[in-house]
């Protein structure tokens, strides 16, 4: 069906969503948005295989013993009720780890972002029902299977589903015969894969078991929680004392035999030094101490994703920690600007329109950053989006600039989205007839796809006098520790080709760069020492220019005498053994690529480091998985980051990061003791 029968037929709403009745409704008839759960066993059962256990075998043996042969009842029903009791803790203790573990999965459970009511809204993944609008961005998991209303530029990785690890490119008006495989609907997405590049709108059509995954689910054998490592060598260590004890008591039968006591007495004697001295309790205990310091990581904003991670947490020695957002508040303000001839302003004065012999250029470069931007402001009058955005359409907006008046003035038609590979994005809009691409990015981004620049005396070719002068101009403001972005733009007269990221990123007319200001978090200092004395060494990366993340790292003491910065081109031209060799010493990396991140990984696990390392992006998610400890954003981060990582930061705070790591030290010792 085409889009628009899709809608009618599901008896939604393209534009506002469902109302909330609806959903209510709908969830009522259609169930959550869940795939079948394995049923959890009866109490009753639970119960009873607590019996089923060799220590409680040797138990039961001796009451009948007592009973049957010695006629010793009031013994025999001493041992019954000891046994029933142990199995009753070990039952209730079981129980406890199970619904603190059901607890912990709720709170990493995954959100969905649907149009309800004719605004964004967050919802849990279960409670999307059929008719439901789902919101499509870059790293977003889909949550069920739906047809697309709007695609731009969407690429799906359906890899789960289908195996094909390339991404597939998605079209929101074909129509595609009735009875077509996953691979071949380009109409649709489904739910569990990935939205890799892009953006889009969707229409819910099918939802928990009904959905594509849920026919493959019936397929799949459950896959059963694994012991970590703690809990089978405890597992082991359980074992072998048991062994020692059944020597042991076999011993003290014998020599009480020998020394002339009756076999009755040393009977029931060696039956109850067994039941004392076997731990029978001691996997329910880790697992309880495990979980119970789960619970206490998620109250501090730290949500680990399963057991083994707590330990693994607790041996971490070496932590690799984005910038943005993470060692810094990532609440950006736009201090200065800087102009393609060199003149550098404070922002304050140039909005106070005095001193700039710029102010035409000025609006341009406003227009730019506020048309190629996805902030918003929301209802409430706040930003919403990417604070590097926000921080421009702020500026932006300061000027004068209306956003509803420059979308409907100046259409989008056409995007290119960012990237942190690509460090830039464009987007086209309708111009007086013609078109204005609108570029911002990474400064040298930008220039290696600028063919002239904006001066005072006009728009002159670009040459590499002016490329060099521009770099070095950017260089001094990011070493104050700004943020720099440039932006550039192409006035097209007539019409344009838009399917071609590179033709419309080419041939732009360079403008000059936003300079923005993001203080470190005031707990990342404290945090850092901590580490310093805990025996933890700290690696910042960033996809931002170097002699920022550089300011940075030296106002918060890490860039001492010895350690120094690496770039990502650095990165690139050396072998893993060279960058082994100096690992240890790079306490920054700048404009890195997420591809950059997995080298650094297994170079430092080369060097025998149990390595954390944080991430956000799609792209980062190799490098998650790879870690010891892959540490996602909550904030920031998509859903992919947080699928392949083991701890989920619902802060992107750094401080929480080194928090945890206490903790789990801790949690690591009490097990041991
Ligand atoms: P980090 O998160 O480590 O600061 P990013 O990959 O987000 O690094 O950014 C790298 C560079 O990409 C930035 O220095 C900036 O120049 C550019 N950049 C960041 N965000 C955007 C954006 N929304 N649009 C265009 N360019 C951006
Ligand atoms: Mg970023």
């Amino acid at each position: 069906m085409t889009a628009e029968e899709v809608v009618r037929v599901l008896d939604t709403d393209a534009v506002n969503g469902l109302p909330a009745d609806e959903v209510a409704r709908r969830l009522e008839h259609y169930g959550p948005n869940r795939l079948r759960e394995e049923k959890r066993k009866p109490g009753i059962l639970r119960f009873l295989l607590q019996f089923n256990d060799f220590m409680v075998y040797v138990l039961l043996v001796a009451v009948i013993i007592s009973i049957a042969l010695l006629q010793e009842y009031l013994d025999g029903v001493v041992i019954l009720v000891i046994v029933i009791l142990n199995a009753l803790l070990g039952f209730v203790q079981e129980s406890r780890a199970q619904s603190a573990m059901v607890e912990l999965q709720r709170l990493s459970a995954p959100e969905v972002t649907v149009l309800r009511d004719g605004a964004d809204t967050v919802v849990p993944a279960c409670d999307v029902v059929p008719g439901d609008l789902l919101v499509l961005e870059t790293g977003d998991v889909t949550a069920a299977d739906a047809r697309l209303l709007e695609a731009i530029n969407l690429r799906m990785n359906e890899s789960s589903l289908t195996g094909e690890s390339a991404a597939v490119e998605k079209d929101a008006t074909r129509v595609v015969e009735a009875g077509a495989g996953v691979g071949d609907r380009p109409d649709m997405v489904f739910a569990a894969t990935h939205v890799e590049f892009g953006r889009g709108t969707a229409v819910v059509v099918e939802t928990g078991q009904r959905t594509e995954l849920g026919k493959i689910a019936e397929l799949l054998t459950e896959s059963k929680a694994r012991p970590t490592p703690l809990q089978s060598e405890l597992r082991d260590v359980g074992r072998r004392i048991v062994y020692i004890c059944v020597a042991v008591v076999v011993l003290v039968f014998i020599a009480g035999l020998a020394r002339g006591n009756e076999v009755k007495v040393m009977f029931l004697f060696a039956v109850s030094l067994a039941v004392a001295a076997i731990p029978e309790g001691l996997p329910a205990i880790v697992t309880i101490t495990l979980a119970r310091g789960m619970q206490s990581m998620a109250k501090h904003n730290a949500i680990v994703r399963n057991l083994p991670a707590v330990e693994t947490l607790g041996t971490a020695d070496f932590i690799c920690t984005d910038k943005t957002g993470t060692l810094t508040l990532n609440r950006m303000t736009v201090t200065d600007m800087l102009f393609a001839d060199g003149a550098h302003y404070l922002l304050d004065d140039v909005m106070k329109g005095g001193g700039t012999h710029q102010e035409e250029q000025f609006h341009e470069m406003c227009l730019v950053g506020a048309l190629c931007n996805d902030a918003r402001v929301g209802a409430d009058g706040a930003y919403l989006g990417d604070p590097t955005e926000v921080a421009i359409l702020n500026t932006a907006i300061g000027t004068g600039l209306d956003q509803a008046e420059n979308d409907t003035r100046y259409p989008r038609v056409a995007e290119v989205p960012f990237e942190s590979e690509r460090k830039m994005m464009t987007t086209v809009h309708e111009r007086d007839g013609g078109f204005l691409v609108a570029s911002k990015g990474a400064v040298e981004s930008l220039l290696a796809r600028c063919s002239t620049i904006a001066l005072p005396e006009g728009e002159r070719p670009l040459d590499d006098e002016s490329v060099r002068r521009v770099m070095s101009d950017t260089t001094e403001l990011a070493s104050q520790g700004l943020r720099t972005l440039a932006c550039a733009c192409r006035t097209v007269k007539g019409a344009i080709e838009l399917d071609s990221p590179e033709k419309l990123e080419s041939d732009l007319l360079f403008l000059g760069c936003f300079a923005m200001k993001d203080p470190p978090r005031p707990e990342v200092e404290l945090a850092l020492e901590t580490c310093r004395a805990a025996g933890i060494d700290v690696a910042m990366i960033t996809g931002d220019h170097r002699a920022t993340a550089e300011a940075i790292a030296r106002e918060l003491g890490m860039l001492v005498p010895g350690r120094h910065v690496l770039e990502g081109k650095d990165i690139e031209r050396m072998t893993a053994e060279q960058l082994s060799r100096q690992v240890e010493d790079v306490v920054v990396y700048a404009r890195v690529s997420p591809h950059h991140k997995v080298k650094i990984v297994e170079s430092l696990q080369d060097r025998g480091h149990i390595v954390a390392m944080t991430g956000d992006g799609v792209n980062d998610s190799p490098a998650l998985e790879k870690a010891d400890i892959g540490v996602a954003m909550g904030i920031t981060g998509t859903d992919v980051a947080k699928q392949a990582s083991d701890m989920v930061l619902s802060d992107d705070n750094f401080a929480t990061i080194v928090q945890a790591i206490r903790q789990g030290r801790v949690i690591f010792d009490n097990i041991k003791k």
